[in-house]
């Protein structure tokens, strides 16, 4: 029978599982608290030596590593469909993705620069002369989430090391494979001991362990509003990034071009089984092509290849784990009690939810205003403009949103009204390029990603002034 109590002494390892069907794919240590707080020490007795890695060494480590991610691309490609809940193809993309991360690290380090201070602006430092240099914050603690269990850990372990830290990552239990094979890389490229660490484990305590270690000078999370408010509360005086969830809008004007957008839009509501950040959570249609865009988008969901994540065929895969399949079929069922309507999906097999788009769905349900994290997408007209604007800020999120539309001067006012951090246009929410700044408004987080913006988060300016004696009579 299992075992229940909260209390009761888990197995000193993590089983890792395949979230399509269940199967033991290989295990991990699970590491204590304790245990946490020793990786914490060694990363502190190396931040002297990451400080004074000159930045051609980091720039050489971070390539390195990403060079060897290229060369073993089947293994991490294979290792993200096992453990994670990506199909064969997007795991193939992330992978991409993820080598890209690290070169653009290795690049943006030589970026690494302070300024010359104007200190003769006031009255009495004319003598003053001075700049600032970017220093790093120490030791970073990285908590990641499962949704991209590579791309997402590149995103902090790169800047991290290009800004001259130490960093230690708490990976996901479900997906912390990932993250160690990039280890494997980070040790090929020769990385000082100490510098990187992955330590696997439970968040609530070799994850609070690290978030509430005072060594720990910043904490870089990518994960859920309630885990991220929770870390900030333990955690005290440091830094934070928080990269958090979203219920994200797209908007389809009138003169939008469908052919175009509809597929795209399907794009970003099925990816990762909408487990993203950026999924199409609410797709507002103009009400002059409601029924047309409605029935466009709900037959492209309903041809959805749903399965095997290993077969190239498949377009999507299942739910992370029972867990979360459960609440996602809730959040359908709260809805369809309501009052909405499924236009198509709504089924569940095992871990594996349909692609499911739901009409007049209330404003007060939760998969209208919370993160539904699933292929679920709510669709509604709105009249113009205005309306398309308030339903779309009408939420406590704000990471991003699309606008399809043929009018420049719509897209620029739509765009400028919505309160997120970044506007696609003619895209839905979900397109990321890693170069850019990346992070939300709202409920949606703190800080900013994207390689050269995390690193001015990673590093902090120290100042140097000079109070310069000049001879007397000096002009
Ligand atoms: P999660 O449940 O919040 O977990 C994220 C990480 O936090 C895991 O490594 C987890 O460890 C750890 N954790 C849990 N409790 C902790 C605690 N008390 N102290 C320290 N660490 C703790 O999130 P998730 O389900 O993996 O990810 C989904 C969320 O991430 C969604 O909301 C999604 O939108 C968001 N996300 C945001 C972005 C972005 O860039 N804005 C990108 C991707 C995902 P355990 O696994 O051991 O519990």
């Amino acid at each position: 029978m299992a075992n229940n109590d909260p209390k009761a002494k888990k197995p000193r390892q993590i089983d890792v599982l395949d979230p399509q069907d269940d199967s033991v794919i290989d295990q991990v240590p699970r590491h204590t608290a304790q245990e946490m707080h020793e990786a914490v020490g060694r990363a502190a007795h190396a931040t002297e030596r990451a400080t004074r890695m000159p930045v051609h060494e980091r720039m050489r480590v971070l390539r390195d590593a990403a060079d060897y991610v290229e060369n073993h691309r089947q293994d991490f490609v294979e290792t993200i469909a096992r453990e994670g809940v990506k199909t064969i193809n997007e795991a193939r993309s992330e992978v991409a993705r993820a080598i890209w991360t690290l070169r653009l690290s290795a690049d943006e380090t030589r970026r690494i620069v302070g300024n010359t201070i104007a200190f003769d602006q006031r009255p009495g430092s004319e003598n003053r002369f001075g700049y600032s240099r970017r220093i790093p914050v120490g030791v970073i603690g990285a908590i990641t989430p499962f949704n991209d269990p590579l791309n997402l850990v590149c995103h902090k372990v790169g800047p991290a090391i290009a800004g001259g830290n130490t960093v230690i990552v708490k990976p996901h239990s479900a997906t912390p494979l990932s993250a160690l094979k990039l280890a494997e890389a980070f040790e090929y490229a020769g990385v000082e001991e100490g510098i990187l660490q992955v330590i696997t484990g439970d968040g609530s305590d070799a994850g609070d362990a690290l978030v509430t270690d005072e060594r720990v000078r910043m904490i870089s999370f990518t994960g859920g509003r309630k885990t991220g408010t929770k870390i900030i509360q333990r955690g005290g005086l440091k830094k934070y990034g928080m990269e958090l969830g979203s219920n994200s809008p797209t908007i389809v004007m009138d003169d939008a071009d469908l052919e175009q957008a509809i597929p795209m839009i399907v794009g970003g509501a099925i990816a990762a089984a909408g487990q993203n950040c950026l999924h199409v959570q609410r797709l507002l249609l103009h009400e002059s092509i409601y029924e047309r865009a409605r029935d466009m988008f709900a037959e492209a969901m309903s041809r959805i290849r749903y399965g095997d994540k290993r077969s190239e065929d498949t377009d999507m895969g299942p739910l992370i784990d029972r867990a979360a399949a459960d609440r996602v079929e809730q959040g359908i069922r709260e809805a369809l009690d309501a009052g909405a309507r499924c236009l198509t999906g709504g089924e569940r097999d095992g871990n594996f939810l349909a692609p499911t788009v739901l009409e007049n769905v209330p404003d007060t349900a939760e998969v209208a205003v919370e993160e539904v994290f699933g292929p679920v997408t709510c669709v509604s007209p709105f009249r113009d403009e205005d309306e398309a604007i308030a339903r779309a800020n009408a939420v406590d999120y704000g990471l991003q949103a699309g606008i399809f539309t043929s009018n420049v001067d719509t897209a620029f006012r739509i765009a400028d009204a919505l309160e997120c951090g970044g506007v696609m246009i003619n895209d839905s929410s979900d397109y990321r390029l890693d170069a850019m700044p990346f992070g939300g408004v709202k409920g949606s987080g703190i800080g900013r990603e994207g390689v050269g913006y995390v690193l001015n988060e990673m590093t902090e300016p120290k100042v140097y002034c000079f109070n310069i004696r000049f001879p007397r009579g000096w002009t």
